[in-house]
């Protein structure tokens, strides 16, 4: 997908490209499950990204996607998708939450 809302990273960018992936995991059962993991091109978070940069830089220049520059846009996305990683998850964050939730105060 290209371009669409606000990021909830930073909350003040414009999501340019959302790369949603796989993802699969066993749960306590056992049970394979699987599912999907988004990763987000924004204007604001990436745009010092060297994978990411070049997209965002478009966009800001042309405003929008261009079908004369279908291929160029192509090959910036391509770069972008195969450096993409999903976000890992924060585990400081992770457990002040977690401590603030047995404190109460959640
Ligand atoms: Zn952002």
């Amino acid at each position: 997908m290209i371009r669409g809302g606000t990021c909830p990273r930073c909350r003040t960018g414009e999501v340019l490209a959302v790369l949603r992936l796989p993802r699969s995991w066993t749960n306590t059962s056992g049970s394979l499950v699987r599912g999907t993991r988004d990763v987000l091109l924004c204007a604001a978070c990436d745009a010092d990204d060297p994978l990411a940069g070049p997209v965002v830089t478009y966009f800001a220049v042309h405003g929008r996607a261009r079908p004369q520059d279908a291929a160029l846009l192509a090959a910036c996305l391509l770069r972008w998708i195969a450096g993409a990683r999903p976000a890992e998850p924060d585990e400081r964050a992770l457990r002040a939450e977690a401590e603030a939730w047995r404190r109460g105060d959640l």
